[in-house]
């Protein structure tokens, strides 16, 4: 049983190159984005102080991470005073162990999960599953990949590359209690993944969470979610344990008042969110474990563009207006951060020393519709030109770059070459060949012109 999207083989645009042949997929995605879109853009059009609320985010986000390790500092305290155990994971494998370890302590054998990017980042899911855990995930579209043996392909909506009649299929041949007349209306699937989870809830002893935010100055958490599903998780096992990464930071109590105004509208299109769980320390008698986790994030950080990555709120509107995740799809980014952010994040988190993870950058058009949207100013096209820039590139390629840039830095020089292009431009090839063709392979080079625009300003404009 996978919950974890482990990677695809091939890099970016072969993965994307396949998932647009697949119409099923791309019929689900645009009515899906298109519809959160709408939603989107009207409950934002209806708040006057939109673009004031987003600098407030943008701002806040920044001081946080300006002083990340003095407000980490307070939140360990403020957790440790309000009863809760705090620990400290330098990666994936750290925090998978420290989680295993803290499970096989209960002496339990099964967990319930609240949907949680960061778990699904650490491959979570899997490292208990060696250890002998069971992770049962509860949020309905993760039960619905999680069934289904599949991948999540977007942050909010894991499975939004199925559509009803599929996941009816995937309810009848997994959940032995669902009845065989079971319909693919959506009131019907929800209650029988109701059902299933329901007995799930009251065995489970122990819950593992992610957190949307932390606020540093009270130790608080706080979960955001829309089905109540996460509230169970919470609050009826005897042990939480939440991972959370390292910038989900907001310093004080009052910028909450921020980002829950920001998050609902941003993601799902609503006013308010349904169900918003905040808890500090250990509530009522229940063992409370916070693993903060870094993972690459400090790396992050210490790069001056690309450091707003971690701004993100993990909304998804750039995922919902993003012209190539429409007819990509999630997989093809090979990550459980898909889309815009994706493109950007994973190849920080990761590194860029795999194929997949050094075309990601490349997976966009910068047509600047996901800086639009996002509610904490992210310029995402800034950064995926900067990483284009760090992206590994072929010897042919960058000795071209590199006489290109010899030649266009100085006036003279550029002069020659034009006119020695124009003086031999039926022989340049439409094509470029070789390791260089990737250039041309979905575009041809531009005609030279018969006469460079200097020298035609030469011979127009001196006297
Ligand atoms: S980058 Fe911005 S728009 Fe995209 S998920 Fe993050 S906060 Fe939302």
């Amino acid at each position: 049983m996978s919950g974890t999207f482990l990677g695809m083989p091939g890099n970016f645009p072969e993965n994307a190159a396949k998932a647009v042949q697949d119409s099923q997929l791309r019929y689900n995605l645009r009515k899906a984005t298109h519809t959160i879109r709408g939603k989107r853009a009207n409950v934002v059009g209806e708040l006057p102080d939109w673009t004031e609320l987003r600098a407030a985010g943008k701002a806040i986000k920044d001081e946080t991470l300006r002083h990340l390790d003095r407000y980490l500092i307070q939140l360990e305290e403020a957790v440790t005073r309000a009863g809760g155990h705090v620990h400290w994971a330098r990666d994936a494998a750290e925090a998978n162990r420290i989680v295993a370890d803290l499970v096989k302590a209960t002496g339990e054998s099964e967990v319930v999960k609240v949907k949680s990017m960061a778990t699904q980042e650490i491959e979570l899911n899997e490292a208990l599953a060696e250890q002998g855990i069971t992770a049962y995930e509860t949020d309905l579209a993760e039960l619905i990949v999680q069934l289904g043996d599949d991948f999540p392909s977007h942050i909010l909506v894991p499975a939004i590359h199925r559509n009803r009649a599929e996941i009816r299929e995937i309810f009848l041949d997994k959940m032995p209690e669902t009845p065989p007349g079971l319909t693919d209306e959506p009131a019907a699937l929800a209650e029988a993944a109701r059902l299933h989870l329901r007995e799930r809830f009251l065995r489970s002893k122990v819950a593992i969470s992610g957190a949307n935010f932390m606020v540093a100055e009270t130790g608080t958490l706080v979960v955001l979610e829309s089905e109540g599903n996460g509230r169970m998780c919470l609050t009826l096992p005897e042990t939480l344990i939440s991972v959370v990464g390292i910038e989900k930071l907001v310093p004080a109590w009052r910028d909450l008042e921020v980002f829950l105004q920001l998050l609902p509208r941003s993601s799902t299109g609503e006013r308010m969110n349904p169900y918003t769980s905040m808890w500090t320390g250990a509530v009522e008698g229940q063992d409370f474990h916070l693993v903060l986790l870094d993972n690459g994030r400090t790396g992050v950080l210490a790069d001056e563009v690309g450091r707003q990555a971690l701004r993100c709120i993990r909304c998804s509107a750039c995922l919902n207006v993003c012209p190539v995740y429409e007819r990509a799809g999630g997989h093809a980014y090979g990550s459980v951060y898909p889309g815009p952010i994706g493109a950007i994040l994973t190849p920080q988190l990761r590194g860029m020393s795999s194929d997949l993870d050094a075309s990601l950058p490349y997976a966009s058009s910068l047509c600047g519709a996901c800086y639009e949207v996002c509610p904490v100013a992210i310029d995402i096209p800034e950064v995926l030109v900067h990483l284009r820039g760090k992206a590994p590139h072929n010897p042919a390629e960058r000795a071209g770059m590199r006489v290109a840039g010899w030649i266009l830095d100085d006036s003279v020089r550029l002069g020659k070459a034009q006119r020695l292009a124009t003086r031999f431009r039926k022989l340049v090839p439409k094509r470029l060949p070789g390791p260089l063709s990737a250039w041309t392979d979905t575009r041809d080079l531009p005609d030279i012109p018969e006469e460079s625009f200097r020298d035609w300003w030469e011979r127009h404009e001196r006297p």
